[in-house]
């Protein structure tokens, strides 16, 4: 099913610079050359104007200066800016909800979640920063205390993929502003409006609350900006979220210059379906995490390995359920699959479908490019689904659209070991009513991924929990739990009140 109102090439750039200006963003001043398109219609938003290079080093030694009095704000206070922050996303979660629509092509639901996760994160670095401990131990020595403290780590670069325009912004930003690092974002070239609506408001809570608003800043451009805050030693960490590709250049030159960096790369995520699975429940799982996001998320379902006896009826199940997907305008009422980002997406999911016939897959569900007439420059695609014989090739690298592919096992460790055998490790998830069988996947026998849920599809995580994966998605974790130590710096203090000088070890060294 598809939905034609694709909206005009007029009609966009105003409501996106509207929403904008609404953010607190002065348009003028970020108007300029560089083209910038919607995938609603491929038309152009309006030029923007990006940075120079000599503007990022400028930017690094600002947010520096910043850094140094931020450190001093008393993390509690530092945690109210957050808090009046996450205020102000409440007030204007609409305005960045049409501008994550219009920027990147998500549908509405998705795009208001999107901010509401920045929120959530909001609320959680406001508990978080009055809650940095450290720990204390025993001394081997008497009269003497071993305890841990903990810093920041001066200013952090976030480089930020199109598909999470503003929520893996805000996972680094509210948790490095309390912990009282300096944040310099260079977003995706894809969402500049994204992103300085998004630093407008934050802007306007360091203001309001006498923070030096140089803490938080942007810069804007391709990977050459990207690459000055990754090669700057004045950023001591380098946040980078994307492609694998863009990974292997900045994790390298980030530790040749003994910076840190945090990555979140590539996915390649599997559901198992086990015999014993609930078939209603996994079919809604499934479909929301395969074609959710017109499959642009780095968790997005690419992958079923269903049990040999219910892999027919599964697949007949979703290939109806895909033949119902509305596609279409991703701000128009009732669509569920929007756009993809660009051509290039569209050429990459084409060649991925012919390579995997060629190694013996069969498209079972979509495959087809839709609403070519109404929108010529836009990407809407029917999500896809094909059964493949074997995890070949092109299963086992992540293509960044709407493509499931099924593939079956007889006996339980043969899909986990199928689910494992990707270069990939971020999320998986299995669907079964065996507990033996739930069980062994989260243990250290089952899945090898970051993220390893049960009876619920592999997007879709909340940002209580640490959120990163293994292998070629990089090894970082970001959002909740213990993540924010990422941002900050240990250090181990022994403080001796004893009025003796006994060294550890015995060490006798008496002059
Ligand atoms: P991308 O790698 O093309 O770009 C991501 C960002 O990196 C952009 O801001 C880009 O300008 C910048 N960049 C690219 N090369 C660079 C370089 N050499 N040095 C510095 N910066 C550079 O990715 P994309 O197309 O925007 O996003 C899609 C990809 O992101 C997918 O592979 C997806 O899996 C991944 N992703 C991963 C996560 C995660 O948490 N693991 C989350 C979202 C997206």
């Amino acid at each position: 099913m598809s939905r034609t109102e694709i909206p005009g090439s007029d009609v966009l750039g105003p409501q996106a610079l509207a929403a904008a200006r609404r953010c607190g963003v002065e348009v003028d001043a970020v108007t300029g050359e560089a083209a910038h398109r919607s995938p609603v219609n491929g038309a152009s938003l309006g030029g923007v104007r990006w940075s120079s290079p000599a503007e990022v080093d400028t930017a690094v030694t600002r947010a520096h200066e910043a850094f140094l009095a931020w450190r001093r704000t008393p993390a509690p206070a530092r945690g109210a800016v957050v808090k009046r922050f996450g205020e102000l996303l409440t007030q204007h979660k609409a305005d960045l909800g049409e501008l994550i629509s219009l920027e990147v092509g998500k549908i509405t639901s998705e795009a208001l979640g999107e901010v509401q996760e920045m929120i959530d994160i909001c609320d959680f670095a406001v508990g978080l920063s009055r809650q940095l401990y450290g720990r204390t131990t025993v001394s081997e020595r008497p009269g003497h205390r071993l305890m841990e403290t903990w810093h920041p780590l001066g200013v952090v670069g976030v480089i930020s993929a199109f598909n999470f325009p503003a929520a893996v912004w805000s996972w680094n930003t509210a948790i490095a502003l309390v912990c009282g690092d300096a944040v310099i974002w260079k977003p995706s070239e894809q969402a500049p409006l994204t992103a300085w609506s998004c630093a407008a408001l934050l802007d306007r809570a360091l203001v309001e609350h006498g923070a030096p608003p140089a803490v938080s800043q942007v810069v804007v451009g391709g990977p050459e900006i990207g690459e000055e805050l990754v090669d700057h030693s004045g950023v001591a960490l380098v946040s980078a979220t994307g492609s694998t590709r863009m990974g292997r250049t900045v994790g390298p030159r980030v530790a040749n210059r003994f910076g840190r960096s945090l990555l979140e790369l590539d996915g390649n995520n599997a559901a198992i379906v086990a015999p014993s699975a609930d078939l209603d429940l996994t079919l809604r799982g499934v479909v929301f995490a395969a074609a959710g996001t017109a499959g642009q998320r780095c968790t997005t379902m690419r992958r079923v390995i269903a049990h040999r006896s219910i892999a027919g009826q599964l697949t007949e199940r979703l290939a109806a359920a895909y033949a119902r997907l509305p596609i279409g305008n991703p701000m128009a009422e009732g669509t569920l699959v929007g756009p993809l980002v660009h051509g290039a997406a569209y050429e990459a999911m084409t060649k991925a479908i012919s390579r995997a016939e060629s190694e013996g897959g069969r498209v079972v569900a979509g495959g087809e490019r839709v609403l070519a007439e109404a929108a010529e420059q836009a990407f809407y695609v029917q999500p896809t689904i094909l059964t493949m014989p074997d995890q070949t090739e092109v299963v086992r690298s992540e293509t960044f659209a709407p493509l499931l592919y099924v593939m079956t096992y007889d006996e339980f460790d043969e899909a986990i070991a199928l689910n494992n055998a990707v270069p990939q490790g971020l999320s998986s998830s299995v669907f079964t009513s065996d507990q033996a069988e739930a069980e062994l996947f989260v243990s250290a026998e089952g899945s090898d991924c970051g993220i390893v849920n049960v009876n619920i599809g592999t997007s879709g995580a909340e940002i209580g929990g640490a959120f990163g994966g293994e292998k070629e998605t990089g090894g970082g974790r970001e959002s909740g739990s213990d993540a924010w130590r990422a941002y900050m710096r240990r250090a181990t203090n022994t403080i001796n009140y004893s009025g003796e000088l006994p060294l550890a070890q015995g060490v006798d060294f008496s002059v």
